[in-house]
């Protein structure tokens, strides 16, 4: 009898997440309950929700659990003691479960910066990544990259504009991008004026037309940064310089994005707006698993629409398209002040529309440096951050 290359496959994928408390990582659970049959979590890690640690570590009993929050470890200790499962604490944790010899592939499904030395150490271990946090490819996609090529390392993309020129890539690896076209829902705020988004507010900006996601992506979807952050991503994730990098908004989220080759072909990827879908290419490529998640009808979306990105209302878009072109630090610096800058919104310390503006002061005023090593992104990192703080504090006491 005939079975496919999925029942052939008896070895199960042990997957380290990173980040298995927020949207990318409690979707990627869901993957693997889908496919006991494929996937198991080996390794969980959350920054602070203890609570939904435990309960999922009691439901996937992986190896091994980490909480990022030290005050937190004891509870979580105590409440896995009877599975056997081991707890750990502390930055300096995630660099080391993800090298464990039974770890097959690591999920950074983590937000922002932080995702940077823990993917870097799973690289080292040669660990492929299937890779959500995207800050880490913005920030030091030079050094990941390369990296990651010594060690013959692959690098899945998660986020799904990338996921979908992957798809578009499969089978065509040695033919050249022409180009390559990202698509942008436009959030909550397409086709509003300057004037009108400086009346919104924290909770306008966190209702997402068509996606629902942590806080962070949700406000950088909001001011188009998230796809500035894209397409640093997609220029280290797929080798391109950045004239061959367009955008256009795509208000209902099917269109993925698109690849053009050299012929003026277009091959583009479709689906519904669902996150577990190229979660689930990323951690089982090269196969398709199959689902029985909704399917996409003309009759629900009979009209697709595009249109140029308002990138004089949006700077942000901008902002990280001249941080690509500046390269050495300055994508580095613009991550580290949209990371800040994002904050303060959230805490409501400044408006929707200082986000963008500390993110320009910010570029501005700290020097871009080179960084030939880690521990110089570190330090700038650190630097902007600071110059972001004390760009906040002006505007607070004007
Ligand atoms: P989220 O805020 O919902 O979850 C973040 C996770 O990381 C949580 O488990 C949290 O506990 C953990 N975490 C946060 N800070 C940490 C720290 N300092 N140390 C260790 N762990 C920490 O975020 P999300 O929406 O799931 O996004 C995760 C990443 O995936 C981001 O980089 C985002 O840009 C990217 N991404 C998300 C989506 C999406 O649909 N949510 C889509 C594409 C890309
Ligand atoms: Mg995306």
């Amino acid at each position: 009898m005939a079975v496919s290359a999925q029942e052939e496959n008896t070895e199960l994928r042990k997957i380290a997440i990173l980040g298995s408390t927020g949207s990318i990582g409690v979707q990627a659970l869901q993957v693997i309950e889908e496919n006991p049959h494929l996937f198991c979590a080996e390794v969980l890690t959350a920054g602070n929700n203890a609570d939904l640690l435990i309960q999922q570590a009691l439901k996937f009993k992986p190896n091994v659990v980490v909480i990022g929050n030290e005050d937190a470890y004891q509870k979580v200790k105590d409440a896995l003691f009877d599975e056997g499962i081991k707890v750990y604490t502390g930055s300096k944790a995630l660099e080391s479960v993800v090298q464990m010899e039974t770890v097959d592939i690591v999920l950074t499904a983590l937000v922002g910066f932080a995702g940077l030395l823990p993917t870097m150490a799973a690289i080292e271990a040669g660990k492929p990544i299937a890779l959500a946090n995207k800050e880490t490819l913005v920030v030091a996609g030079e050094l990941i990259t390369a990296a990651a090529a010594a060690k013959g390392v692959n690098i899945y993309p998660v986020d799904s504009e990338h996921s979908a020129i992957f798809q578009c890539l499969v089978g065509e690896f040695h033919n050249p991008i022409e180009k390559i076209i990202l698509t942008a829902s436009g959030g909550p705020f397409r086709g509003k004026t300057k004037a009108e988004l400086a009346q919104v507010t924290k909770a306008h900006a966190l209702k997402h037309p068509n996606w629902s996601m942590g806080a962070k992506i949700t406000i950088d979807s909001a001011t188009l940064m998230n796809k500035g952050l894209e397409v640093i991503e997609a220029k280290w994730l797929f080798n391109l310089q950045p004239k061959q990098i367009d955008v256009v908004v795509h208000p209902q989220s099917i269109v993925h994005s698109l690849v053009q080759f050299t012929d003026g072909s277009l091959k583009a990827q479709l689906g519904l707006p669902d996150m577990k879908l190229p979660i689930q290419y990323a951690l089982g490529y090269p196969e398709r698993i199959a689902n029985k998640y909704p399917r996409f009808s003309f009759a629900q979306y009979p009209t697709l629409s595009f249109e140029a990105p308002d990138t004089s209302t949006f700077t942000a878009l901008g902002l990280a398209f001249q941080a690509l072109e500046a390269g050495k630090a300055a994508p580095c610096i613009l991550n580290a002040a949209n990371e800040i800058a994002v904050a303060a919104f959230l805490n409501d310390e400044i408006t929707f529309l200082q986000i963008a503006e500390v993110v320009a002061d910010t570029l501005s005023n700290v020097p871009n440096n080179i960084c030939a090593e880690i521990g110089a992104y570190l330090e700038m990192d650190k630097e902007a951050r600071a110059k972001a703080s004390s760009i906040i504090q002006q505007k607070r006491s004007k």
